[in-house]
């Protein structure tokens, strides 16, 4: 199959620009073609990507084959009253989508990066709004080649996290409609997007926070900045400037942004005896 890559370069599906090689890639265009990968290479090791804003991707590569949804898991459309949207669909072109079809509460997505199945996993969001408001249902495909569907309430969506298995593969999200005005939508969409540019960096290799906060009320980026490691540097990573929870890759090395996650949970522990969490997502060979 010619979507079938090995010895793939994983840096260039990742926003920290990093990364080895995964030993095999899959792109399927469609279901039928992931549903037949799936069904002749049983028990195969497998991690779904989609735009790599949550990843940091090991120096040394992945053992796992990799699965990038293709172009057909990209479609939008609306059935029924319900949004039904590709997993690979950039959560950006759901927002247009949304507005076009005079549909509210989707303003929140034009602020973040990814595909809509990243953010279905990691729970999204931002402005009080994320993934658990808007969703009615997933669709999915397991190991095994079969075709899986949870509703909200099975998905457990938590603070960046769902309960979710590893083993399956988001390929569409069924989606409420919220009827709105089309110019408050467009309205809303800019302030949150100036908002955003605001209070984040822009133009850096990230992959946005790097931590989760605590709690509510504890804030990670506080935890970083009292502990002096927002001034640390490790080879070409620290943390930007103008957002302490963002680490910022000005080199070549993962193991540069892995060592300063690692030296910071270990500065934080010694003087708050908290244990962050990361929100990134470390895949590869140690
Ligand atoms: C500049 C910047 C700003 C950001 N701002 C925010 C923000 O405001 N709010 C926020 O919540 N996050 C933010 N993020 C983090 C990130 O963009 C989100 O977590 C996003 O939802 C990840 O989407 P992705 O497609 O890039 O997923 P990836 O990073 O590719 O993957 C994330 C996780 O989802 C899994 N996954 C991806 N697609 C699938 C699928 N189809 N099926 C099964 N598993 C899948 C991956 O295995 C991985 O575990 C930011 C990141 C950056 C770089």
């Amino acid at each position: 199959m010619s979507n079938i890559k090995l010895n793939y370069n994983l840096s260039k599906n990742s926003w920290f620009g990093l990364g080895g090689a995964a030993k095999k890639y899959f792109s399927p265009s469609n279901e039928e073609e992931l549903i037949d990968y799936l069904k002749n290479n049983l028990g195969e090791k497998l991690i779904t990507i989609g735009s790599g804003s949550n990843i940091l991707f090991r120096d040394k590569g992945c053992l796992e084959t990799i699965i990038k949804l293709g172009k057909e898991f990209q479609k939008i459309e609306i059935k029924n009253e319900k949004i039904y949207c590709g997993a690979a669909a950039l959560k950006s072109q759901l927002s247009k989508f949304a507005y076009e079809n005079s549909i509210k509460n989707y303003e929140f997505l034009s602020c973040i990066p990814g595909t809509v199945g990243g953010g279905v996993i990691m729970n999204a969001g931002c402005f009080n709004f994320e993934f658990r408001d808007i969703v009615i249902e997933v669709e999915g495909i397991n190991k095994k080649g079969d075709k899986i569907y949870m509703q909200n309430k099975e998905i457990e969506f938590d603070y960046r996290q769902t309960k979710i298995s590893e083993d399956i593969i988001i390929t569409k999200i069924i989606f409420k409609v919220f009827k709105g005005d089309k110019n408050l939508i467009l309205e809303k969409t800019e302030k949150l997007k100036n908002k955003k540019s605001i209070s984040q960096p822009s133009k850096i290799k990230t992959g946005g926070s790097t931590f989760k906060n605590p709690n509510f009320s504890l804030k990670a980026w506080e935890l970083i900045k009292k502990t002096g490691c927002d001034k640390k540097i490790i080879g070409n990573a620290k943390f930007s400037e103008s957002h302490c929870n963002f680490i910022e890759n000005n080199g070549t090395s993962s193991k540069d942004v892995e060592d300063l996650i690692h030296f910071t949970i270990s500065e934080v522990r010694k003087k708050f005896n908290i244990t962050l969490e990361p929100e990134i997502k470390i895949i590869g060979e140690k």
